[in-house]
């Protein structure tokens, strides 16, 4: 080819056809590799000044955490949003890597936002920004199987970061360096909305894309009502229009969907359940796994879409819902936790599935279920969305955070909690609690034997703290946060992963034929304990019956027992 007609090719060329995606070239059977998304992202921000390809921290491998950012005044740090005038939107894609839709579909959206003038417009009122590829050791770990139920593409990664661990339980933990760049992208950004991407197992059904959105009971009320009322109903509405009908994440309370749906509970250690202790509005977008590749990259495509034009269109009431929110959570007295499916609750909402049959299995011989494809139906089937806490907190003026929680205080620190240190020894006055039963998981539970089913007792006591402790006042925008991770029965809390077990053994101990003088001694100069003693024995056959009880009895209701064995460390303020 001579230079001359080189040149006029170049110049003939639409930008689209040069930025054709791994995806589009592959005619929708193949998802972009880590490296080929990155070097795509490169090759579009050189072509376009909107778009910026930024490295936040690392990842269990030791690659940086890349972060892009789509606007059309070519932003590349946050303190340049005018939050007056800009909602600003997280997607986060490949957390799990074996469900990469939104890898691929982001791709195109990133291109298209730029290229295409109709879609230009979207970014009036948004700053986009992309995690392309979140867990990027499992997105080299690529093969052809491990999502045994899945319509393709040809490879994909895998769910487990080198560390075998799942990003999506990881948010309050921070066991993966993943964790804590993400949440340094979401402190510093502060997104107004969130979407994560993903690939559905289970059912079988007509649907192509089912969505999570934020549990609304757990939201600001204003923030609940803006969700349930104007955002769930326009995306419903808007991706008929689109040819991708959705329903709610199909969580069924028995085998098949006709069981009824419970909406699926994202708590903090979840993506959305972590965005929204800080008021940040989140989806869960889950195309279904049996739908082909090409099919649900275009589904989420669509979402991603509709939702953009949304908040194009409302970036004020967004805005201000958003700064509303933060507000009253700085003043919120009362904090829920710890949910569960409200059963006596309950609607009805028309789902479109396929019959579910038993046949004889031909591996085992037993009976097994499918789905019958040539019985489609539509049928009205129960839905279970309203949830209510099983722990309310009432918040203390502050909590003290032991200065010895090193990884804690920079997860705190991560999140943008305001803290400050105690500048000399003192003793003061707190509320303690005390771990007065609880139970741990079996096996590892993504690493930890995880605490759960915690009961505590509370107490007032002088404490000795030194010059480093670390406060927290719970006046802050970030009080949800701070509140769920440290208050000890949360589910998802830092005592629940085990931040705290070394308060959970005894360290002194008595030896019977010693103490057996002393108890006895107690007893007859303490009428209280000589009380509480008996009470026991007429309460408890065990005890009469169990003589190391009763010395240990009177041993743990004495002054001889140490008072921090199952003692929660974090202590509460109540006054100053
Ligand atoms: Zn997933």
């Amino acid at each position: 080819m001579n230079f001359l007609l080189l040149l006029s090719t170049l110049f003939l060329a639409k930008p689209t056809d040069s930025l054709k995606t791994p995806f589009e070239k592959s005619g929708g059977k193949q998802s972009a590799t880590y490296q080929e998304c990155i070097a795509y992202y490169k090759q579009l921000s050189s072509f376009s000044s909107e778009v910026k390809v930024l490295q936040y921290g690392t990842t269990s491998i030791g690659k940086p955490l890349n972060l892009i950012v789509v606007s059309k005044e070519g932003i590349s740090k946050s303190s340049e949003v005018n939050r007056e005038n800009k909602a600003v939107l997280l997607i986060n894609n490949a957390i799990h890597p074996g469900e990469p839709d939104g890898v691929d579909a982001c791709m195109m959206l990133a291109r298209d936002l730029v290229t295409k003038q109709e879609m230009k417009t979207l970014l009036d009122h948004v700053v986009l920004l992309i995690i392309p590829v979140y867990n990027i050791s499992g997105a080299l770990n690529r093969s052809c199987c491990t999502r045994a139920n899945q319509d393709g593409p040809e490879e994909y990664g895998f769910r487990g970061t080198i560390q075998n661990l799942d990003l999506n339980r990881d948010f309050i933990k921070n066991d993966a360096a993943e964790t804590f760049s993400f949440e340094n992208i979401f402190t510093e950004w502060k997104p107004d909305w969130f979407v994560d991407t993903h690939v559905s197992d289970g059912a079988d059904y007509q649907y192509t894309m089912t969505y999570i959105a934020t549990q609304h009971n757990k939201l600001q009320p204003a923030l609940a009502d803006y969700q349930q009322k104007v955002l769930v109903p326009f995306m419903n509405a808007e991706m008929i229009k689109k040819n991708f009908e959705m329903v709610t994440y199909v969580n069924t309370i028995n085998e098949t969907p006709d069981s009824g749906i419970v909406e699926f509970l994202e708590s903090p250690k979840f993506s959305t359940g972590y965005a929204s202790l800080f008021n940040c509005i989140g989806f869960v977008t889950e195309t279904h796994m049996l739908k082909p590749f090409a099919q649900r990259v275009n589904s989420t495509y669509a979402f991603l879409n509709c939702w953009m034009q949304k908040a194009n269109d409302d970036y004020k009431t967004i805005r201000q819902l958003h700064v509303k929110a933060d507000d009253s959570v700085a003043q919120q007295q009362l904090f829920s936790m710890n949910y569960k499916p409200d059963f006596t609750s309950v609607t009805t909402i028309p789902f479109k599935g396929y019959e579910a049959e038993h046949k004889p299995s031909d591996v085992t011989g037993a009976p097994r279920l499918f789905y019958n494809r040539d019985k489609p139906f539509t049928k009205q089937i129960p839905f279970f969305n309203s949830f209510i806490p099983t722990v309310e907190i009432q918040k203390p003026i502050a909590y003290i955070i032991p200065q010895y929680s090193k990884k804690l205080i920079s997860i705190f620190q991560n999140n943008g909690v305001l803290m400050q240190e105690l500048s000399k020894d003192t003793v003061i006055k707190v509320e303690v609690y005390y771990i007065t039963d609880y139970k741990s998981t079996d096996h590892p539970y993504e690493s930890h034997y995880m605490h759960h089913s915690v009961s505590v007792k509370k107490d007032t006591q002088m404490i000795r703290l030194y010059a480093g402790e670390v406060m927290v006042k719970v006046n802050q925008p970030a009080n949800k946060f701070i509140v769920e991770t440290l208050e000890p029965q949360s589910s998802d809390g830092f005592f629940a992963w085990n931040y705290f077990d070394g308060v959970l053994a005894q360290k002194e101990y008595f030896s019977d034929y010693v103490w057996e003088d002393k108890a006895f001694q107690l007893l007859q100069s303490d009428a209280q304990l000589k009380n509480l003693f008996e009470q026991e024995k007429k309460n408890n056959p065990d005890f009469i019956k169990t003589p190391a009880m009763q010395l240990d009895f009177i041993y743990k209701h004495s002054q001889y027992f140490e008072n921090a064995c199952n003692r929660y460390p974090v202590v509460r303020v109540v006054n100053f």
